[in-house]
C-alpha cells in the first residue's frame, strides 16, 4: 500500500529507476512536509495564532491533492506537480507574511518551496535559492525583530540539511544506477559474446552437416543430391543463355571383381584414384559427382561443340585405364561412359541423367571401355528390353524355348563327332529370337540359371533317346554360364539330371566362355574339377577373346579349346588372324588339348584349318543349327550309309 503510494501507483521498468526514485522522493517529502506542517499547525493553535494554524493545516489538503495529482497525471509529469507545489507554497508564504505584519516565521513552508525547486531546477540552484531566501528573510526580519534573527537563521538548518540529504541521496542513487548500468552492460556484452560464440559453433555445425549431406565421404566429391542442385541451376542457365550442357555418366567396368578379389579397402582406393583421374581430365568449372558405387557423373557446360565432349570422354577413358599401383600391386580398370546432351526436347534434369545412364549401358553392351552418345532409340530398346525381360520369365513355363543342334564334324572323315546345343526362343509374337539377344538379358536377370538347366536337361534326354535309337550323335556340347558354376548345388543338379535322363557323363561336354572363366577363375576351378571327375569333358568357348594370360589354362581341367569365329572369319587372307589361329592350335597341341574351329563357312577356311592340324570343325559349311527332328533325320541317314 505504502509502496503503491510512494510510486504513485505506476509500475516502473528496470531502466526507469531514476524516475521511480524521483517519484518516491517527491511523495515521501510531500507526506513528511504535510505531517510536519500539520504538527506546526497544532503548536500555532496552542499559541492562539489561528490564521497561521489554518494555513499550516491546509498542508494536509494540499499534500493529499498533490499526491492524488501525481497518481492521475501521466507517468513522468512529476515536474508539473512540483510547479504547483512551488506556486502553492509561495502563495501561502506571502499570505502568512501579510497576516503576521511582515514577520516571517514559517520555515517549514520555505522547505516546501525549495524542495520542488530542487526537483525542477536541480540541487545547485535549489541550494543557491535557499541562501537567497535565507538572507532575504533575515533582512526583512531584522527591521522588526533584530534579536531573534540568529534564532531564525538556525531555523533554516533543516532546510539546508534536507537539500543536502536530497542531493546525497540523488548522488548515491546516481552512482548506484551507474554501477547497475555497468553490470548490465557487462552482462549484455558477455551474453552477446556468448551468443556470437554459440552462433558461430552452430553455423560451423550446420556447415559440416550441410557438407556431409551434399558430399561423398570417400572421395569428398559432391553427391547425387548436390549434383541435382547444380544441374538444375545449369539447365536454367543453359536455357536462357543458349549454352551447351552435357552429362557424362561414367561407370567402371567389372569393378565388382576388384572388390571381390582385392577387398573393399583396395576397392575404395581405386575409387579415390579414379576420382582424381577424372578431375584431371575436366576443367575447374565442370562438376564431378559420385553417385555411389562405381558411378561417377560429370557435368560439362560452356563448350564449343560435340567434338569437345568426345575429347574429354576419350581422355577420361585413357586416364582411367592407366595402370593402378596400389600397395605394390598393379591392376587395371577401364570404364564405360554414356553421354547425354541437353536440348529443348529434354524437359527435366532427371531425363538428362537417365539418358546418360542409358547410353552408358549401351557402351557396356558394345564391349565396355568406350563412350556412347545417347540416341532416342536407346530408350525404345531399353523399353523392349523390359518387355522382353517380363515375357522371358514366363517363356520357360510356357515352353517357348527350343533347343537347336549344330553338328561338329571331323574335317578329315566328314563324320559327325558331336553337336552343340543352341537355345532359341520361339516368341509367340516376335518369332524365333536369337540367343545373342536374350542370353545377355537372362544373365542380367539371373534367369540364365533356370534356362541353362532346362537346355541341359532337354539335351541330355535327347542324347539318351538318340543313343537308344542306335544313331551316333557323338558328344553333346552344352553352353553354360559361369554363374552356373558358382551355384553351390550345381554338381548335385548335374548328377541328378544324369540319373533322371539316363544320359551318360561321357556323352556330355560343358562349354564355358573364356572371358567368363577368367573373371571368376577362383570361384569355378574347384567345381570344374568335380564335374570333370564325373566323366564330363570341358571346353573353353570363344577361345582367344578373353585377352588373358594363358597360365590359367594349366590350372583348369580343360579338354578342348574352341577357337572363336572372329579369328576364323578372315583366314587365310588375314595374316594376323591366321597367325593367331596357328598359335592357338599350337597351344592346344602343347597342352595336349583338343581344338575345334567354330564359324567355318568356306572351303578355304576348312582347307587352311586341316592343313594346320585343326581337324574338328563346326560351321555353316557343314551344317546350320537345326531342330532335333531335322538332326534326327540326318543322324539316321548317316547311320544308313
Ligand atoms: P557360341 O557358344 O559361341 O555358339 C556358336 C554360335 O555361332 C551360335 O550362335 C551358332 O549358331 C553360330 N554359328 C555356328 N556356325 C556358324 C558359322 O558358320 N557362321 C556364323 N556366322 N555363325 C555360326 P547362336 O546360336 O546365335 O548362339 C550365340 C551364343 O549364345 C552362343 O555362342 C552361346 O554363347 C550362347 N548360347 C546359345 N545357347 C546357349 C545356352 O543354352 N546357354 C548359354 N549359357 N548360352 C547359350
Ligand atoms: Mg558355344
Ligand atoms: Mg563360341
Amino acid at each position: 500500500m505504502l509502496k503503491n503510494i510512494l510510486s504513485s501507483g505506476f509500475t516502473f521498468k528496470k531502466e526507469e529507476y531514476e524516475l521511480k526514485t524521483k517519484y518516491v522522493l517527491l511523495n515521501n517529502l510531500i507526506i513528511i512536509l504535510a505531517i510536519s506542517l500539520t504538527t506546526a499547525g497544532l503548536f500555532r493553535l496552542l499559541t492562539d495564532n489561528y490564521i497561521q494554524a489554518m494555513i499550516d493545516f491546509s498542508a494536509i489538503f494540499i499534500g493529499s491533492f498533490l499526491i492524488f495529482l501525481l497518481r492521475k497525471m501521466k507517468k513522468g509529469n512529476y515536474k508539473v506537480v512540483a510547479y504547483i507545489m512551488v506556486f502553492s507554497s509561495a502563495s501561502l508564504i506571502l499570505v502568512s507574511y501579510y497576516i503576521s505584519n511582515g514577520v516571517i516565521n514559517i520555515n517549514t513552508w520555505f522547505i516546501a518551496l525549495i524542495i520542488p525547486i530542487f526537483f525542477i531546477l536541480g540541487y545547485k540552484i535549489a541550494l543557491f535559492m535557499a541562501f537567497i531566501f535565507m538572507f532575504m528573510i533575515a533582512m526583512l526580519n531584522l527591521n522588526y525583530m533584530p534579536t531573534d534573527t540568529v534564532n531564525q537563521l538556525f531555523g533554516y538548518v533543516p532546510l539546508f540539511l534536507s537539500i543536502i540529504f536530497l542531493h546525497i541521496y540523488e548522488y548515491r542513487f546516481y552512482q548506484f544506477t551507474q554501477i547497475l548500468r555497468d553490470i548490465n552492460n557487462n552482462l549484455e556484452k558477455k551474453v552477446k559474446e556468448k551468443t556470437l560464440e554459440r552462433t558461430n559453433v552452430l553455423e560451423e555445425q550446420k556447415n559440416i552437416l550441410d557438407y556431409q549431406a551434399h558430399h561423398d565421404v570417400l572421395t569428398s566429391l559432391p553427391n547425387r543430391t548436390k549434383f541435382q542442385k547444380v544441374i538444375k541451376k545449369m539447365m536454367n542457365y543453359a536455357q536462357s543463355n543458349d549454352d551447351n550442357l552435357s552429362i557424362l555418366f561414367i561407370d567402371l567396368d567389372h569393378f565388382k571383381n576388384i572388390n571381390d578379389s582385392y577387398g573393399h579397402d583396395i576397392g575404395d582406393k581405386v575409387l579415390q584414384i579414379t576420382a582424381d583421374r577424372i578431375l584431371n581430365c575436366i576443367r575447374k568449372e565442370d562438376t564431378l559427382a559420385r553417385f555411389g558405387g562405381d558411378e561417377f557423373v560429370v557435368l560439362i557446360n560452356n563448350y564449343h561443340d560435340k567434338s569437345d565432349i568426345e575429347v574429354i570422354a576419350g581422355n577420361i577413358i585413357a586416364c582411367i585405364s592407366k595402370p593402378l599401383e596400389i600397395d605394390t600391386m598393379t591392376m587395371f580398370v577401364s570404364c564405360s561412359i554414356g553421354i547425354s546432351i541437353y536440348d529443348e526436347t529434354i524437359r527435366t534434369y532427371t531425363d538428362l541423367i537417365k539418358y546418360a545412364d542409358t547410353a552408358m549401358y549401351k557402351a557396356k553392351e558394345n564391349g565396355r571401355n568406350r563412350y556412347k552418345f545417347y540416341a532416342s532409340n536407346m530408350t525404345e530398346l531399353a523399353f523392349e528390353k523390359v518387355l522382353m525381360e517380363t515375357s522371358m520369365r514366363f517363356a520357360l513355363d510356357k515352353e517357348e524355348f527350343i533347343v537347336y543342334y549344330q553338328p561338329q564334324v571331323d574335317g578329315k572323315t566328314k563324320s559327325i563327332v558331336g553337336m552343340e546345343a543352341l537355345v532359341r526362343w520361339n516368341h509367340p509374337k516376335m518369332g524365333l529370337i536369337s540367343p545373342e539377344t536374350f542370353i545377355p538379358l537372362a544373365e542380367e536377370t539371373g534367369l540364365i540359371l533356370a534356362l541353362d538347366q532346362w537346355v541341359m536337361y532337354t539335351g541330355m534326354r535327347q542324347m539318351k533317346s538318340w543313343y537308344e535309337m542306335g544313331v551316333s550323335p557323338g558328344k553333346l556340347s552344352l553352353n553354360i554360364s559361369a554363374r552356373q558354376l558358382q551355384q553351390e548345388d550345381f554338381l548335385e543338379v548335374i548328377k541328378r539330371m544324369l540319373v533322371e535322363t539316363e544320359c551318360k557323363a561321357k556323352w556330355i561336354e560343358l562349354e564355358i566362355t573364356e572371358s567368363h572363366i577368367i573373371e571368376n577363375v577362383l570361384d569355378v576351378i574347384e567345381t570344374l574339377h568335380h564335374i570333370k571327375a564325373l566323366g564330363i569333358s570341358i571346353a573353353i568357348d570363344d577361345f582367344g577373346t578373353g585377352y588373358s594370360s594363358l597360365s590359367y589354362l594349366k590350372k583348369l581341367p580343360v579338354d578342348k579349346l574352341k577357337i572363336d569365329q572372329s579369328f576364323i572369319k578372315d583366314i587365310p587372307d588375314n595374316k594376323e588372324d591366321a597367325a593367331i589361329t596357328n598359335a592357338m592350335i599350337a597351344i592346344a597341341e602343347s597342352l595336349n588339348l583338343q581344338v575345334i574351329a567354330e564359324g567355318v563357312e568356306t572351303l578355304k577356311q576348312q582347307k587352311y584349318l586341316l592343313e594346320h592340324n585343326c581337324n574338328l570343325i563346326q560351321g555353316y559349311l557343314y551344317y546350320m543349327p537345326m531342330s532335333s527332328k531335322k538332326m534326327e533325320k540326318i543322324l539316321k541317314k548317316v547311320k544308313e550309309r
